[in-house]
This record gives C-alpha cells, sequence and structure tokens, in this order.
C-alpha cells in the first residue's frame, strides 16, 4: 500500500501524511469572498482543493471538511487600507451587501455543483460567527500582544518571534517594509484585526464591539470559524498560492498566540495561479473569465476540470481558449470510449493500473501522471469490462463523470433542426459566438439540445 505524501508549505518538503487522530482529517479551505462572480482562477484552487479531499477519501480517511463564505471585511487591499469588497461590490450593483452576498454565494455553489467538486460537510458565514471573532480579538488584547489606533485593533508583530515562518518573511522584511504605507501601525506586517468604521459613516455591516461600531478583519474570520470546527488543532489548511505571505501568515500568528498551541495546523497547502496572457487573474481587474463565460462559448464546465487536471497544483497554468478548447475534444473522445462500454459490467478491475494510480495521487497529489495512466489503461490489452470498472474507480478521484454517461439513443433529426444546426456551424466556424448562441436557444425552443463535441454538434432530445 503506497503511503500519502504531501508537500507541506510550512515545512517546505513532501512528507508523508499522518493525521493528527486517528484516522480522521480535519481540512479548512479558504472560501470566496462573495462580491462578485468566482473566477476561472479562484476556480482552478477549489478544483485543487477537491481532488486533496478526494483523494484523502480515497485513502479511507474520515474527511471533515469546512469552507468559509467570506462576506464582510475583507478589504480591496490584502494589507488594511482600502474599502471593504462587499461594499464596494454593493454600490457597484446599486444593492444591500447582504443581497450581493446572497447572490453571489448562490452562484459558487452552482459552480461547485458544475465542476463536479464535492461540496464541503460545513459551511461557514463570517457574519454568522461575529461573537467568535470579537472573543479571540479579546484573547489577544489580553494576552497583551495587540494596540488601537484610530481605525481599528491590530496585532503587533513584533511580539512573538516566530512571525512570518510560513513564507520566511525574514529574509524579505526589510525590502518589504520599505515600500508599505504604515499608517497608524507601529511595524510593517503589523495587521488589523477588528477595524472601526469610519467617523461618521454607517457600513451596510457593522457591530457593536470594543467600544465602538466597526467590523472583523478577515483574516480572524478564517482563525475562529476553522477553530470552532474543528478544534484548536487541525490537519491541513489550503488556499491559493496569494494567501502565503499575508493571510495565512496572519491567521497562524493570532490562533498560536491565542491558543499557546503549536503548531496550530500540522499541514499547509496552497495551489499555483491560474495565469491569463501570462498575468495574474484578478478579480478586481474587471476583465476576468467566470464559469458562466466558457457556457456561452459552448465549454463544458468539466473540460474545465479536464484542463485544469492537466497541471500539477503547485505549478502555475497558463489559459489559452485553444488549450481549453482541446482539452474539451479529449474529454469529449473519452466520453465516447466510455459510452461504447455501456454493455460491459464488472467489479474486477485491472489491479497493476489501480495500484499505479494510488501510487501517483499519493505523490503529492501526481494527477497529471494519473491522467496519463488513464489513457495507457483505455489503449491497453484488458478486457473492456475490467477497463471499465477501474476507469470508474479512477474516476472518484477525477470527477470527470464517467461513471454517469448515458448512451445517446439515435434520433432522427428533423429538417428544419438540421437547417439551424447548419447555420450554427458556419456561425461558430467564423467564431460569431452570438450567433451560435442565439441559434442554440431557437433550437432549444424546437425541443432538442446542442452539445458541442471534438467531432462537432451532437444533438438530443429535451
Ligand atoms: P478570493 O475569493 O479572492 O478570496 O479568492 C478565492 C481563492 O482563489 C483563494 O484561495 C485565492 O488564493 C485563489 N486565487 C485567486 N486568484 C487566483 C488565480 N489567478 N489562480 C488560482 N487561484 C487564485
Ligand atoms: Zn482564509
Amino acid at each position: 500500500m503506497s503511503k500519502l505524501t504531501l508537500y507541506n508549505t510550512l515545512t517546505k518538503q513532501k512528507e508523508e501524511f499522518k493525521p493528527i487522530a486517528d484516522n480522521k482529517v480535519g481540512l479548512y479551505t479558504c472560501g470566496p469572498t462573495v462580491y462578485n462572480y468566482a473566477h476561472i482562477g479562484n476556480l482552478r484552487t477549489y478544483i485543487f482543493e477537491d481532488i486533496l479531499r478526494r483523494v484523502l477519501e480515497y485513502n479511507n480517511f474520515d474527511v471533515e471538511h469546512v469552507m468559509n463564505i467570506t462576506d464582510v471585511g475583507h478589504l480591496t487591499d490584502d494589507a488594511d487600507s482600502g474599502e471593504d469588497k462587499m461594499e464596494k461590490g454593493a454600490r457597484r450593483e446599486g444593492k444591500s451587501a447582504w443581497e450581493i452576498a446572497e447572490f453571489y454565494t448562490q452562484v459558487f455553489k452552482e459552480n461547485l455543483v458544475d465542476l463536479h467538486i464535492t461540496e464541503p460537510k460545513i459551511w461557514c458565514k463570517a457574519t454568522d460567527h461575529i461573537p467568535e471573532q470579537i472573543e479571540l480579538v479579546q484573547k489577544l488584547i489580553d494576552k497583551g500582544v495587540t494596540y488601537e489606533t484610530s481605525d481599528g485593533i491590530y496585532f503587533d508583530t513584533t511580539k512573538i518571534d516566530d512571525y512570518g515562518k510560513l513564507a520566511n518573511l525574514k529574509n524579505q522584511e526589510l525590502k518589504e517594509g520599505a515600500r508599505v504605507d504604515m499608517g497608524e501601525k507601529k511595524n510593517p506586517h503589523d495587521f488589523a484585526l477588528w477595524k472601526f468604521s469610519p467617523e461618521g459613516e454607517q457600513r451596510q455591516m457593522e457591530w457593536t464591539a470594543f467600544s465602538r461600531q466597526g467590523f472583523p478583519g478577515w483574516h480572524i474570520e478564517c482563525s475562529a470559524m476553522s477553530m470552532k470546527y474543528l478544534g484548536e488543532q487541525f490537519d491541513i489548511h489550503c488556499g491559493g498560492i496569494d494567501h502565503v505571505p499575508i493571510h495565512h501568515t496572519n491567521e497562524i500568528a493570532q490562533s498560536e498566540t491565542a491558543t499557546d498551541i503549536k503548531p496550530w495546523v500540522k499541514y499547509w497547502m496552497h495551489g499555483e495561479f491560474l495565469l491569463l496572457d501570462e498575468g495574474k487573474m484578478s478579480k478586481s481587474a474587471d476583465n476576468f473569465i467566470t464559469l458562466e463565460t466558457l457556457k456561452t462559448r459552448n465549454i463544458n464546465p468539466l473540460a474545465y476540470r479536464y484542463f485544469v487536471l492537466q497541471a500539477h497544483y503547485r505549478k502555475q497554468l497558463n489559459f489559452s481558449w485553444e488549450a481549453l478548447e482541446a482539452a474539451q475534444t479529449g474529454l469529449n473522445r473519452l466520453y465516447e470510449t466510455v459510452r461504447s462500454w455501456q454493455n460491459e459490467e464488472s467489479k474486477i478491475g485491472c489491479a497493476e493500473y489501480e495500484q499505479k494510480f494510488l501510487d501517483f495521487i499519493n505523490d503529492d497529489l501526481n494527477i497529471s501522471e494519473a491522467l496519463a495512466l488513464m489513457q495507457k489503461l483505455i489503449k491497453s490489452d484488458y478486457p473492456i469490462h475490467a477497463k471499465k470498472a477501474t476507469l470508474n474507480k479512477f474516476d472518484k478521484v477525477l470527477g470527470l463523470g464517467f461513471a454517469e454517461l448515458k448512451e445517446e439513443a439515435e434520433i432522427e433529426i428533423p429538417v428544419e433542426i438540421q437547417t439551424l444546426l447548419d447555420e450554427r456551424s458556419q456561425a461558430r466556424a467564423e467564431k460569431n459566438w452570438g450567433e451560435s448562441d442565439r441559434l442554440r436557444d431557437e433550437i432549444k425552443k424546437l425541443g432538442f439540445e446542442v452539445e458541442d463535441t471534438g467531432d462537432g454538434q451532437k444533438i438530443k432530445k429535451i
């Protein structure tokens, strides 16, 4: 049996994964800030975390997975200046901060379903956990590691001797310190635990605490909620790579100081970025691509999942429409093969392949090698029923939906539908996506659904 090894950002090496207690795993994944759609870069991180969870479960661990919803306190600048992203989003849309939080939370949950991302066992919203956050800030005040400025309560990072250990900040401190606008902060890396509402201004989301109106800092949310649901020490904490130097660094400082338990989290794991035109895809830049964008271009969300799985989670991945379309073509081919296996049934798979698959996924989630192995399996000389049994096993981790595929019944296409299909094929050849969508809707009104596959348009009766 191969052992599960994972790369730990804290120790900067691959380590054998051993949970704190028995085979139970406490897993906390930083969730979305719900002021806008998630872009496909954000979704890459959630796909990586889903693979992690599935691999843990494939290894028979019992995973308690918690994900937060950040619906207050995340400022436009990851340091402590700037506006609350929620209030800014609300103004942009002419709605209340509560309304946009509700709306984008729902869209996010739908995105997860479309991408076959397993739902966390526990969702927790920051605004539902204000008392827990106030209590944690109070604990830190009592420990004497905080100070107050005119705009909030800050953590004094010089009061602890291992601040920045996750990101090796010591080496960078001098360089960065010079560039940070400190405001009233005493040290460049000090961060807000709690912010006061600006004088004379009524925020939509604010609470009375520490004798004033105010709201939590983004980092305190994750510390308070993860500890509430997973205990003062737990196994794995994840997020995107950008969380290493600030968000997770600050979560560690405040949690370990509050409890005196070290390490607070045993394994820290981070997903690398999806890049667009070699640059970072960012929600604030307003040029982001969402799952909806993909759908309007007839890309199956699972083709995006397949595209993402082809790169290791610790490597940057460049997005391009060509690469995504190639992934869709490849996935459709796989679907066709699996559909042609429809009448084969077996419980006995190919042990040799299953062992190799386990070796790959247990080697720090080497999914790209596991995918290459899957292709080899399909081409192998094993009987089809055995290949199918093994592929369905692999899909417990890959989540590409092989087991759910249904055979397409042969259907007769009426002449008027065929004409529309031909027009649509022409529109797509000319990259006229608007016309292509219009024709798809027209075909839908007539009772048929079009799917774009590597071999052109496929149609089914609704
Ligand atoms: P946010 O909703 O901004 O808090 O981000 C949600 C998650 O997406 C976080 O774990 C981020 O680290 C991650 N993330 C942000 N941008 C990217 C990107 N371009 N590629 C991959 N992950 C990202
Ligand atoms: Zn977080």
